[in-house]
């Protein structure tokens, strides 16, 4: 079986040279244990601040051992009654081709609601940070005005087709390039897009959002996150999910200098970590699947073939090479 080290630490941009395709050895399960061929793995850019060594949420990767993270596969063979040979499970075992876990760490998934990769998608985690910003953490209410960056990726497609459907007044999203802006309204339903290498941020979305803007989901931080500043309506909400455009920095990176802006109009900013969210999954699963069956949200997937790839797949979302979810098909092809 292969699977991924990390075996230097990067500076700035993650290079090949940053990590190693490796062959290893897998154990048989022990009794409780599942062996899994992994089908798919999903590409995330919070993996970056995994790369450092430094404190977070989360535990950095260890050098010279293998990375992990979100993937879709096969049980092969059980010692566990309650996954039988032949589920197809959820877990966090991924950057590899076959994994031995406890089974209490593989949730089966349902193929009937929908295909297997959709659960790191649409109906996994990211669909769910999309649900949770917007409704829980931005408390978006029908009639407001919402605002998205990272609009063609992952998280924020499926924001921008939520706040949608639940009833928003207007929605602008902004992304890199014009085909990709150009897509945001054809295929997902913004009002307006923003192509943010054009420059001029504050005034293209005043010109998109001429009302100001009472919502906004921030997956860029930075520049992005001073406009939106700018742009807020009263009482408006930030959600602060992710800031993407910092993560391949160096150095710090300077903040948005109108924060005090933000006292006058009596803003909120609230920051998310998806985990902590959980228990809203079933929920919103059963919301998200009743939306692509009737064809009202549509989830993109961008597939990178073969483990090997999977470093370039990386390297690739983190420029913006993805539209919807980045993945890395293991299996098929
Ligand atoms: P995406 O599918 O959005 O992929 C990343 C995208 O970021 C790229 O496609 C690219 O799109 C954009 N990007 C890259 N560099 C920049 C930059 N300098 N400025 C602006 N945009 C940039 O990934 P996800 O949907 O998985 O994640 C989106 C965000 O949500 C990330 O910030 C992530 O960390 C965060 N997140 C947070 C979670 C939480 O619990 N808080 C959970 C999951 C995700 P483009 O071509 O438009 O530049």
């Amino acid at each position: 079986s292969r699977e991924w080290h990390l075996i230097a630490r990067p500076t700035g941009e993650p290079a090949a040279t940053d990590f190693a395709l490796v062959v290893a050895q897998v154990p048989d399960p022990e009794p409780g244990q599942v062996l899994v061929r992994n089908d798919w793995m999903s590409v995330d850019p919070y993996m970056r601040g995994r790369m450092d060594d430094t404190e977070s949420y989360i535990p950095p990767f260890r050098l010279g051992e293998p990375m992990d993270g979100g993937a879709v596969g096969t049980v092969i063979a059980s010692r566990a009654e309650s996954v039988p040979e032949g589920t197809v499970v959820r877990h966090f075992a991924g950057w590899r081709e076959y994994a031995v876990l406890p089974s209490a760490d593989a949730h089966r998934v349902d193929t009937e609601l929908a295909p297997p990769q959709t659960y790191l998608g649409v109906l996994g985690s990211t669909g769910l940070t999309a649900y949770v910003g917007l409704m829980e953490i931005a408390r978006m209410k029908p009639g407001d005005v919402v605002f998205v960056s990272g609009a063609a990726g992952a998280v924020g497609s499926v924001a921008g087709q939520i706040a949608r459907l639940l009833g928003a007044e207007r929605v602008v999203g902004s992304t890199g390039g014009p085909e990709k802006a150009a897509r945001l309204v054809e295929s997902y339903g913004f009002d307006a897009a923003i192509d943010y290498r054009r420059g001029g941020l504050p005034a293209q979305l005043a010109e998109a959002a001429p009302q100001g803007i009472d919502v906004y989901f921030d997956n860029v931080g930075g520049d992005h996150l001073q406009a939106a500043i700018g742009a807020m309506n009263r009482y408006g909400r930030i959600a602060l999910c992710g800031a993407i455009s910092q993560y391949n920095a160096p150095e710090p990176t300077p903040g948005p200098d109108n924060l005090a802006l933000a006292i006058g109009k009596r803003l909120t900013l609230r920051g998310m970590i998806i985990g902590d969210h959980l228990d809203m999954g079933p929920l919103y699963v059963r919301q998200a699947a009743g939306w692509l069956r009737n064809g009202s949200l549509r989830a993109d997937e961008t597939v990178v073939d073969g483990i090997g790839n999977a470093v370039d797949a990386f390297q690739s979302l983190m420029r913006g090479g993805n539209m919807g979810k980045m993945l890395v098909h293991l299996t098929g092809r």
